[in-house]
């Protein structure tokens, strides 16, 4: 494997997953080719981990002693990453285990969060080998600043929780119809929007959404603490195992975190709602999807749309600014919807300017953005297609609520 045994003594002990399938297969050519080397300069001790089939990352995350590691480290695209938190946090230690900060290095055809990373340092933008060499420098720096995550219910299965996005209609559409192009790597969006573009069409259902209220970002009074630097050399990343060497704005924000959730229970006097598993945070905010919906929650009163899209990083794809204002920590859930109606020469033309984007300041008539803590979609459209972090779920209703900076990510 790849540990180089004179870093062993190194304390930056990094378990680096690969899949060597993702994107155009070339996963283990880019690592020998770009990553390795750099890793090794850079003084970062890692353990290659070869995934082997669907699953694997998951079950293996799931089992692991993460006393050994550092960071867990994900070669793939966001699909691998999906696996290593859902493991995570179906672990009966889930509290302590999602401490674990979690690297991204982009080889995959979806590489939305490796494009927000690189975002978020403020650089220009890159795509392909060089936004790998990108994450990879900012890996070496090993930064690390807190994640949102979302948990996700949908009718018959434990909920998921999703680092990314959530959506239905025209995004979900191309998302899996275009995973038949996934040899042209990053492009098969582009090529996915056209084609799904000659048959739009409309979908109905009924979205509703409890509103962020402005003051939200200020009352846990993050934005001047929102990356923790661990020591350069030394220390670098702190083992999950021990909290303690956690930095003194982390611990602000866990209770600053704690205290808002115990606030809204009191304030929506509801049960929060219980999944089928014990482990992760309970759900303060949703109400079991068979229940209506809490009184105070803003109900859309369109019920055509051409889609939905909940956001809770930057990029859709590596060329898809989908939520330009969204950083990896804002606790908000970016939530985007176009409603029926739109031409095809608009939605193009949207999209076209999503690559920068300029979407949201298109004054498009039928593109609606808000931030949201929690939203629920009941579609009535039969058959269709909704996706959590690019990954096909259960279709039917679906509700989410965000829970901010439950994760750590290692953003440079
Ligand atoms: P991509 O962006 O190229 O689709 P992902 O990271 O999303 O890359 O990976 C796609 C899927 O491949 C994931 O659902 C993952 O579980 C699965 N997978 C992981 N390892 C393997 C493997 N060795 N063979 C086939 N599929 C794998
Ligand atoms: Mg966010």
């Amino acid at each position: 494997d790849g540990v180089s045994m004179s870093m062993l003594s190194r304390p930056s002990r990094m378990m680096l997953l690969v899949n060597p399938q993702s994107g155009k297969g070339q996963a283990l050519t880019l690592y020998n080719n770009h990553i390795q080397r750099m890793l090794n300069e850079a003084g970062v001790t890692h353990t290659l981990v070869i995934t082997e089939r669907q699953n694997h990352a998951r079950e293996l995350v799931k089992e692991a002693d993460l006393s050994q590691w550092d960071a867990l480290v994900i070669m793939s695209g966001d699909g691998l990453l999906f696996e290593v938190i859902n493991g995570l946090l179906e672990r009966p230690d889930w509290e302590e285990a999602i401490q674990t900060p979690l690297g991204i290095l982009p080889s995959g055809s979806g590489n939305a969060l490796a494009a927000s990373i690189h975002h978020y340092s403020g650089a220009p933008p890159v795509f392909s080998e060089e936004l790998l060499v990108s994450c990879g420098f900012l890996l070496c720096q090993r930064l690390v600043a807190r994640m949102d995550l979302v948990s996700i219910h949908v009718a018959s299965r434990p909920r998921l929780f999703s680092f990314l996005s959530l959506a239905w209609g025209f995004v979900a559409d191309v998302d899996i119809e275009s995973e038949k192009y996934r040899q042209v790597g990053a492009a098969r969006f582009t090529i996915g929007t056209l084609v799904r573009l000659a048959s739009l069409h409309v979908y109905k259902g009924k979205l509703a959404y409890l509103p962020a209220t402005e003051d939200y970002s200020n009352e846990e009074g993050l934005e001047n603490n929102q990356t923790l630097h661990c020591n350069n050399q030394a220390s670098s990343l702190a083992p999950a195992s021990r909290p303690s060497r956690d930095s003194p704005c982390q611990n602000t924000f866990h209770n600053s975190c704690h205290s808002n959730n115990s606030l809204k229970v009191q304030r929506t006097e509801s049960t929060p709602s219980q999944s089928a598993t014990k482990a992760g945070p309970s759900d303060s905010l949703l109400l079991p999807l068979d229940q209506p919906l809490p009184s105070d929650w803003v109900v859309v009163q369109e019920e055509d749309f051409v889609l939905m899209l909940a956001m809770y990083q930057s990029h859709l794809a590596e060329d898809l600014l989908a939520a330009p204002g969204a950083t990896s920590d804002d606790g908000f859930i970016h939530l985007i919807y176009v409603r029926a109606g739109i031409s095809r020469a608009s939605l193009l033309k949207l999209f076209l300017a999503m690559e920068k984007g300029a979407h949201l300041t298109t004054n498009c008539q039928h593109l609606v953005h808000t931030k949201v803590r929690a939203l629920r979609l009941e579609p009535h459209s039969p058959k269709g297609i909704i996706t959590v972090d690019g990954e096909v779920v259960e279709y039917g209703p679906v509700q989410a609520e965000v829970h901010r900076g439950l994760a750590r990510l290692i953003t440079g």
